[in-house]
């Protein structure tokens, strides 16, 4: 290829050269006009680079390095706990008994894979302290409005339909609210503390006899464990409303405390996070939603159940608030985080959660000088800093973010929590080691000292990516998808 740079793909075009051979046909070549209507057909050849299969490949080989990945660097994505994925789940998700069963197979030939849905559910009944699992939901977000369905359907059940609100502190991740709102409901925000805690006195004033559920993200998204659990349980469930715990970031609590035995009634889990099913680019993810037993009865169908020895898809389910997703769910997903569960056995599973705790820990204390920290309480499995020393100095939480890619570094989540001025939101996963975490922690006093000495290093950072700083509103709102020639 006589270009430079792998990705100009079209600049390289030969006229002539192809990138693939082909068999020769063994069968009678079709017209394709005979099977297209007037008008469907081109008329003009469509305008494609000519490259051979070597060039081609160089070309997405390139496209692929110029994206940050969990396989090529640090990824302290608060909230989105971007952990390494084992590549044992990959081997085990593509054994051909799992990657090659199709979704309409009569039960009696998918008896393995069932079998592992089934063990799957039981793990995760044990995991999270709740009577029963439905791993049909596809996501975090989709397992939250799942969730607020079977708790619908149990209020409707027994005739109490004026419940219609949800109550949602402002320390829950951002899917709450919108999870509530498509499910009917209307959204009741709670503040919280100076602590980043719910505000019990907030809460006791919004609750009544309109209280259909409080959705708890815990940890909330500041990083930080709710203390008092127990009393926010107890005040709705008082007022008759139903508790959901978002488990999304359950490597904060895993084999530690269970939703369970809170006093939660609901609750969904990201198996693409914790449970490592790797999610880029908004992949298929899982989230499997756990009830206590007065929910069962509405849970989607089919349930996978056990009938003697057998495996079987329970279709009668008279309450059931139907499907929420065609077939049994992200399956390939569901079979990593299988993999992982098993590969880790409980003792794993707690080295997890006290890994995942030690690491924040660790990293916020080193930078708390640096930088300001809110909340001066241990942390989970994240912790959010301010960047308002920085600001004062001319530099962005934003130019933090863009200069750290300078570094081979993806940069934590941004502005959100919305209560924290200038957040910065740091989410290291307990599979890093201390030097990664250590080397990103000095970069990041770096960028702080660079605030002070240079500022303009950081205002005007990326200064080493192939695309600088985009515009991001425009990029979102109007992209320009189309390929254009330098
Ligand atoms: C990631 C996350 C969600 C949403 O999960 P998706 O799979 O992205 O829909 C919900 N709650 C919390 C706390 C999360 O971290």
């Amino acid at each position: 290829m006589h270009n430079q740079d792998q990705a100009l793909i079209f600049e390289a075009s030969t006229p002539g050269r192809i990138g693939y051979s082909l068999p020769e046909m063994d069968v009678p070549e079709l017209d394709i006009s005979d099977l297209l209507p007037d008008g469907y057909l081109r008329t003009v050849e469509p305008e494609l680079p000519e490259v051979s299969e070597l060039d081609i490949m160089r070309h997405y080989t390139a496209l692929s390095k110029r994206n940050h990945g969990l396989d090529s660097g640090f990824y302290p994505l608060g909230s989105c706990t971007m952990k390494y994925n084992p590549k044992i789940n990959e081997n085990v998700a593509r054994f051909n008994g799992f990657a090659h069963v199709h979704p309409l197979q009569d039960e009696s030939s998918v008896q393995g894979a069932l079998g592992l849905l089934y063990d799957l559910q039981q793990h995760l009944i044990e995991i999270t302290g709740m009577d029963e699992v439905t791993l049909q939901s596809a996501a975090g977000a989709h397992g939250e409005w799942t969730g607020l369905m079977l708790i619908r359907a149990y209020h409707e059940a027994n005739g109490d339909l004026n419940r219609t609100k949800v109550i949602v502190p402002d320390s829950a991740h951002g899917t709450n609210p919108a999870s509530a709102t498509i499910a009917g409901f209307e959204t009741i925000t709670v503040k919280s503390t100076d602590k980043g805690l719910v505000d019990l006195e907030d809460l006791r004033r919004v609750v009544g006899e309109d209280t259909a559920a409080l959705m708890l993200t815990n940890p909330n998204t500041l990083g930080l464990f709710e203390e008092h659990i127990i009393e926010i349980t107890e005040i709705i469930h008082d007022a008759g409303g139903k508790v959901y715990y978002d488990g999304a970031n359950l490597n904060a609590v895993l084999s530690k405390a269970r939703p369970g035995d809170m006093g939660f009634d609901v609750v969904h889990l990201n198996l693409h996070k914790t449970f490592t099913g790797p999610h880029g680019g908004g992949g298929p993810g899982s989230g499997p939603v756990g009830v206590k037993a007065d929910l069962i009865s509405y849970l989607p169908k089919p349930i996978i159940s056990k009938r003697g020895e057998e495996f079987i898809l329970d279709y009668d389910r008279p309450q059931s608030i139907g499907r929420v997703k065609p077939f049994y769910g992200n399956f390939g997903i569901n079979v990593r985080a299988y993999t992982y569960i098993r590969s880790m056995g409980p003792d794993g599973l707690k080295a997890v959660t006290e890994y995942a705790v030690l690491n924040a820990n660790y990293m916020m204390r080193r930078l708390a000088e640096h930088y300001d920290l809110p909340f001066e309480k241990h942390c989970k499995h994240e912790f959010v800093l301010s960047g308002k020393r920085q600001k004062k100095l001319g530099v962005r939480t934003l130019d933090i973010a863009k200069r750290l890619l300078d570094f081979g570094y993806h940069p934590p989540t941004i502005y959100f929590p919305l209560n924290v001025e200038e957040c910065i939101m740091i989410e290291p996963t307990e599979t890093e080691s201390k030097e990664t975490l250590d080397s990103f922690v000095d970069i990041m006093i770096q960028i702080a000292k660079e605030a002070e000495e240079n500022p303009e290093v950081v205002q005007e950072a990326p200064h080493t990516t192939v695309i600088g700083r985009l515009d991001e509103t425009l990029a979102a709102r109007k992209p320009v998808l189309k390929y254009q020639r330098a």
